[in-house]
């Protein structure tokens, strides 16, 4: 595998950031509505969120176009990418995925016995789909495609994603995790879940952690044919993870449209900006689909997150494809003239 991550020396001392462009985390939120829910339902508490969770899972279900027994919610997604590959790889087998990848889902499988088929991501950045299916044998026990992608904020072609899931489904389950596909413009949105209306064994999971701007209150879902989420629930219990008010604030945000759209814009906004200031610096980016994006740094990865983080601003880096990168989220407009402030200063 080529993927790395270079970390923080020490990351149990957080250090104090002016601007925290590391965790792709929504800067406005929680939307307001989803706050006045959270707070009005606290005294709830004391008991068992069973019922409004149901509630919850409806509303899903309706957006969704599925029926109630193909959702199963978790305290965030990762809850549900880390159940998912503990009971898929129990008993060993491989995944195969893109190579970058958001690597959540695939460290837990390597934990529990899993290999790791990695598959580069083509020079446009969309998944290698044809080599993907190629890289399935018998021991494949999940595919898993983050699209948009994580840490590239690139996309895959929808049309090409729709044939490949509905076809290589039928040999081994596709997981396809959606985290930010609603940073797109409402059209553009093509999720993968009317597959599992046709029948086709797809796992598509999304969170509540990014354009919701929830990322501290936990609660994401998963959409899938009933038998596999049987098979995941049979071991882990989906829903015991999240609190009555997140549930609350869950079904509050998903009400707030003002706040989506407004996420949506200003972090469009904060990607023009950024661009044009990367151009300005004669710094080549990859350009995103998502709430953060990636550009080459000539210089080692520890280096860069040391002199960034002496100045205050928190990003990633990573090596894949040969090159150091760098990621950084959109904060407020604010925070990412900091940022641009501050590689100016180190990059040079
Ligand atoms: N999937 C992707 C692609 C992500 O980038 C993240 C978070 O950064 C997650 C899943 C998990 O987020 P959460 O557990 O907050 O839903």
């Amino acid at each position: 595998p080529f993927f790395k991550e270079y970390l923080p020396k020490n990351p149990a001392v957080l250090p104090e950031l002016s601007a925290k462009l590391n965790a792709n985390e929504n800067p406005y939120g929680p939307s307001p509505m989803a706050v006045e829910a959270f707070k009005n339902s606290a005294t709830g508490g004391n008991r068992y969120a069973w019922k409004e969770l149901f509630q919850l899972v409806e509303k899903i279900a309706t957006y969704e176009g599925v029926e109630s027994k193909n959702i199963m919610m978790g305290p965030g997604s990762s809850d549900l990418l880390e159940k998912t590959a503990m009971v898929f790889f129990m008993n060993g087998g491989n995944v195969v995925s893109a190579d970058p990848a958001y690597m959540s889902l695939i460290r837990v499988a390597e934990s529990v016995g899993a290999t790791w088929k990695p598959v580069p991501l083509k020079d446009d950045w969309s998944h290698d789909l044809k080599a993907m299916e190629e890289a399935i044998d018998d021991d494949t026990k999940l595919v898993y495609i983050c699209n948009p992608n994580n840490p590239t904020g690139t996309m895959t072609d929808a049309t090409e994603l729709l044939d490949f899931c509905s076809r290589v489904s039928e040999k081994v389950p596709v997981f396809v995790d959606e985290a930010y596909l609603w940073f797109l413009e409402e059209e553009d949105q093509k999720s993968m879940v009317d597959l599992v209306k046709e029948g086709k064994d797809v796992i598509i999971a999304r969170t509540y952690s990014k354009i919701h701007g929830m990322a501290g209150l936990r609660v994401g879902y998963v959409v899938a044919l009933e038998e596999t989420l049987g098979r995941i629930q049979k071991i882990t219990r989906g829903g015991m993870g999240i609190t009555l008010p997140s549930v609350y604030a869950a079904m509050a945000a998903m009400d707030d449209a003002a706040f989506i759209e407004k996420s949506r814009t200003l972090n469009a906004e904060c990607r023009e900006y950024v661009y044009k200031s990367l151009d300005k610096m004669g710094i080549e980016y990859v350009p995103s689909y998502t709430s953060f994006l990636i550009f080459p740094i000539e210089m080692q990865g520890n280096d860069f997150l040391e002199k960034m983080t002496e100045l205050k601003v928190g990003v990633r880096a990573f090596q894949f494809m040969g090159k150091n990168w760098c990621r950084v989220s959109m904060g407020t407009m604010d925070e990412m003239k900091m940022f641009t402030a501050a590689l100016s200063k180190v990059l040079v």
